[in-house]
């Protein structure tokens, strides 16, 4: 597929969520950042995101926990290109109910090439990264161009 240019903003829009084994990692990172996210507008999914707000005081629009839907709605989100950026805790020692979900967001988030930390090391390299604070470019999907070959 062709693709094109997206500029991701200086103030991004930044997806939090992390697994039930991996939410205490998750709210210490969240404690590390929380003056660099505070810049940027977050969400989160339903439980995850309760419990950062609550401990961080960062506000973070939430959506539905996971296992009913949280993460369908983020990807829904990615695919939109209303999200640009994605911080995955997943969980790879343990099985989770909505395991479609979870690839099912992986799947997208690389679909729309935006960046996406699954783990708490490569979250530390894609925020002390000068692009986190910096309007910059990726490359998309030509969606538009996609259509218009299906009519020829
Ligand atoms: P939760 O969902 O934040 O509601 O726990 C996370 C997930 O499992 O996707």
């Amino acid at each position: 597929m062709q693709t094109i240019q997206r500029t991701l903003p200086e103030k991004k829009h930044i997806a939090l969520v992390a697994h039930d084994h991996r939410k205490d990692d998750l709210l210490s990172w969240t404690k590390q950042n929380r003056e660099k996210l505070a810049n940027h507008i977050l969400y989160a999914t339903g439980t995850t995101g309760h419990l950062l707000s609550k401990e961080t005081g960062l506000e973070i629009i939430p959506m539905i926990s996971g296992p009913m839907g949280g993460d369908q709605q983020i990807g829904a989100l990615i695919s939109e290109c209303k999200i640009d950026a994605l911080v995955f805790f997943w969980d790879p020692l343990n099985a989770v109910p909505h395991d479609p979900d979870v690839k099912a967001l992986l799947r997208i988030a690389s679909v729309w090439n935006i960046p996406m930390a699954l783990n708490r090391a490569s979250a530390d390299f894609i925020f002390s990264s000068a692009l986190i604070a910096q309007s910059t470019d990726i490359e998309i999907p030509d969606y538009q161009a996609y259509l218009n070959a299906r009519k020829e």
